[in-house]
């Protein structure tokens, strides 16, 4: 196709693996979408769907088949010839008759009673939902033609690990997974991304626990930057934003076997301009020091059966959802005050829901009993 340079420059962003089954080498993921666009036909990745007719015509004529014996294909190869009944006769493998003679029968159908009675109401509304993000957007389209993502972009996939709080808390390890267009800039993979320090609020309120101030970190600390291939990505869009990564970098200076890190604006940078690897463990890094690992996942073209409407990407794909935490003292009602030193506690830290919390560390005129730190506390499983 090309020679000498270009085809060099080519296969360098042909993603290759590094560590088998774990990640890539770096590749340019704009040049690895027009690696694509050369080699496929506009009607492989156009929107949409060809007509059942002409696809039955394409494929007599590839296979050189005639109209009868595809037509005996379609009815062997069917799902239908699979059922050992009509569909509408098949019998419920899980209705079993009480008079049943047969041993393997009834020891399923104690089986089957056993599990009936573990079953409680509700349980599931969490998970019903939580499937039903993938389905809602599956094969959107959008009324307003302006919308509609161009044929031939690109999807990027990102699973996006929350934070370690706390040692003691090391099992939160929650995440969600987005889907991003090669086009979009990298701020918008960033304002998507929930993260519960954002909503913390800072400062100690134990002798003025009534005092919380109602502004959000998020608010107040809007600098935040993304590590991608030695090049820091910083939120540059607000003028209180500062380069968070100047800390790192100067450091990185003093020693000799770190190189020369660059830095970038996140709002001038799309995910198409990037060099990325596949698998490979990436930073987001807010509120001075909440990190994040962020790993691309995939790279691909966008399908007619994607979401095709912009409006609605990054598209949140899977949640985790988190256990909240409860009281220490109730076990019944999410934590709202986090304490440390608190002789009065069963551990350090500690958490209480805001009645507990009053109750054990006030007396009834509000005076502060004993001597502890009290901190406003923002469960994870807020975003459930
Ligand atoms: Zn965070
Ligand atoms: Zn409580």
């Amino acid at each position: 196709m090309a020679e000498g340079g270009s085809t060099k420059a080519m296969n360098e962003n042909v993603p290759v693996y590094e560590h088998v089954e774990v990640n890539t080498k770096a590749f340019h993921i704009g040049s690895f979408r027009d690696l694509w666009l050369s080699v496929l036909k506009p009607e492989d990745y156009c929107f949409n769907q060809t007509d059942s007719e002409v696809e039955d015509a394409e494929f007599i004529e590839t296979m050189g088949i005639t109209p009868d014996t595809l037509q005996e294909l379609k009815t062997i190869c069917s799902p239908e010839s699979l059922r050992c009944h009509p569909a509408d006769e098949d019998p419920d493998p899980d209705d079993i008759p009480a008079d049943t003679q047969l041993a393997t029968l009834k020891l399923r159908k104690k089986r089957l009673d056993y599990k009936k009675s573990l079953s409680r109401d509700g349980v599931g509304r969490h998970d019903a939902y939580a499937n039903e993000l993938e389905m809602l957007t599956l094969g959107r389209r959008t009324e307003d033609t302006t919308d509609i993502i161009p044929e031939g972009e690109i999807v990027l996939t990102f699973n996006v690990i929350y934070p370690i709080l706390f040692k003691r808390f090391k099992h939160v390890r929650a995440y969600q997974t987005l889907h991003i267009l090669g086009s979009q800039n990298l701020t918008e993979l960033r304002d998507s991304i929930c993260c519960v320090s954002d909503l913390q609020v800072f400062g100690e309120f134990s002798n003025t626990p009534d005092m919380v101030p109602q502004f959000i970190s998020k608010d107040h600390y809007k600098s935040a930057f993304f590590y991608f291939e030695g090049i820091f990505y910083n939120d540059m869009r607000f003028p209180e934003c500062r380069d968070i990564s100047k800390v790192t970098r100067d450091w990185a200076k003093t020693r000799r076997e770190f190189p020369e890190f660059k830095t970038a604006k996140m709002e001038e940078t799309t995910f198409s301009d990037l060099r990325m690897k596949v698998g490979y463990p990436y930073l987001y890094c807010h509120q001075g020091d909440c990190e994040h690992v962020l790993i691309l996942t995939d790279v691909r073209m966008v399908h007619r059966d994607d979401c095709l409407d912009r409006k609605l990407y990054p598209l949140l794909s899977h949640k985790h959802r988190v256990v909240t935490r409860k009281c220490c003292v109730c076990h019944l009602y999410i934590s709202r005050w986090i304490t440390t030193n608190d002789a009065l506690a069963p551990s350090d830290p500690c958490l209480y829901c805001d009645q507990c919390f009053r109750l054990l560390h006030y007396d009834q005129h509000g005076n502060k009993l004993g001597d502890f730190q009290a901190y406003a506390y923002v469960d994870p499983g807020a975003f459930n």
